[in-house]
């Protein structure tokens, strides 16, 4: 069920797209600046089709200013004032997440007649929006006994993942520098060997790891430096061990067939854990591994690439959702989808195939793009 205040935002959107379906056609208008009561033009809505936008030289305009810009809108009456829920929708944006704003993009060129001012003026907004606050790891890595503890309210040695979704409340969008320095250490692959099965839907079940395979005594290693948090035997993860580490990640590694560490135990990366085998709820011998930031999964292919045994960048920008966090390396190219844009197209102007394309975003080949999705290019 959605929280009250998320029902309310929800229904102050609809209002507002409905509002904008009513105040879509409003001729070009010019204004006077209210503040200095000078006769210079300093904001123009420009509301036509085509590459308009609702202000001129939005780069300029202060929130103030644009508030100013409404209240004006409103004192100039009709049809000026039939801007205002636009220039409210503008506004409400500031406090979505990513994902909200592409819904709404959705939901305004579902209209009969599509504010295309207002869609670029949201889109040169997000392009233009200051970049992630960083919670870098080095302000807190040296000082904490426990590693990452800032993130984590508690430390709990029996439950792989004792974390209320609550914690990740306050989060929006950020990045984490998972290696490279004297504390976070490098990466290491846990098992070397192929993937057997990928993270996300499987069978109508979501799995929250990917599978490597290993022979029953293969060595399992930890990932990034740490402090093993649980190493017990637990349910279908049978012999298990989660480690938390210095950049803000907790590791899972289960189906083992020995645990070779104790729980407050530090380790470094390629340290060995654990001996592979296939405790618990496993058909054949292989390691179940998890990436988890505050007990949300995340698809560990998200950073690591396979092939090469390395990460794809040192730091990854996490992104909450509504249904959890969305994961990718820094430096990741994104497509926003625009109207009579096909996969193919996209996967020609970035000199890639639809099959890598589909891949890489979750998607099937014949998928149907909706305009505004944001697709992975590289
Ligand atoms: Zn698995």
């Amino acid at each position: 069920m959605l929280p009250v205040s998320k029902l309310k935002h929800f229904i102050l959107v609809i209002g507002i797209v409905l509002g904008v379906l009513l105040s879509w056609q409003v001729p070009a208008v010019s204004i006077k600046n209210v503040e200095n009561g000078s006769n210079r033009d300093t904001v123009q809505a420009i509301v036509t089709y085509g590459s308009s936008f609702l202000f001129d030289a939005i780069e300029d305009l202060s929130k103030e200013a644009i508030l100013a810009y409404r209240d004006s809108l409103i004192c100039m009456g009709s049809p000026y004032d039939q801007l205002v829920p636009q220039v409210d929708l503008f506004l409400s944006i500031e406090q979505m997440e990513e994902e909200q704003v592409v819904e709404l993009i959705d939901s305004l060129f579902t209209l009969d007649r599509v504010p295309y001012a207002l869609v670029n003026e949201i889109n040169r907004y997000i392009a233009n929006r200051p970049p992630l606050p960083k919670y870098g790891p080095f302000a807190y890595v040296d000082t904490c006994e426990l590693p990452a503890d800032c993130f984590y309210p508690a430390w709990d040695t029996q439950l792989p993942n004792p974390y209320s979704t609550k914690i990740t409340d306050s989060d929006t969008a950020f990045e984490l520098l998972l290696q490279g320095t004297e504390r976070l250490g490098q990466f290491c692959m846990p098992v070397d060997d192929v993937l057997t099965s990928p993270f996300g839907w499987r069978n109508g079940r979501m799995h929250n790891g990917i599978d490597i395979d290993l022979q029953v005594w293969d060595t399992v290693v930890a990932a990034f430096p740490g402090m093993v948090r649980v190493a017990k035997y637990y349910g279908g993860y049978g012999r298990l061990v989660v480690i938390r580490h210095y950049n803000g990640l907790e590791t899972t590694y289960a189906h083992l067939h020995r645990i070779k560490v104790e729980p407050g135990d530090v380790v470094e990366a390629g340290q060995l854990i654990g001996l592979g085998g296939s405790s618990g709820k496993s058909t054949g011998s292989h390691l179940h591994f998890e990436a988890r930031f505050k007990g949300v999964a995340l698809n560990p292919l998200s950073f690591i690439d396979f092939k090469e045994r390395a990460l794809l960048n040192d730091t990854l920008v996490i992104r909450k959702t509504k249904t959890g966090f969305v994961a990718y390396p820094k430096g990741t190219l994104f497509h926003t989808v625009k109207r009579g844009d096909c996969l193919y197209d996209i996967a020609q102007r970035y000199g890639t195939t639809t099959y890598a394309l589909a891949k890489i975003n979750g998607i099937r080949r014949n998928s149907k793009l909706w305009v505004g999705q944001r697709l992975r290019v590289i």
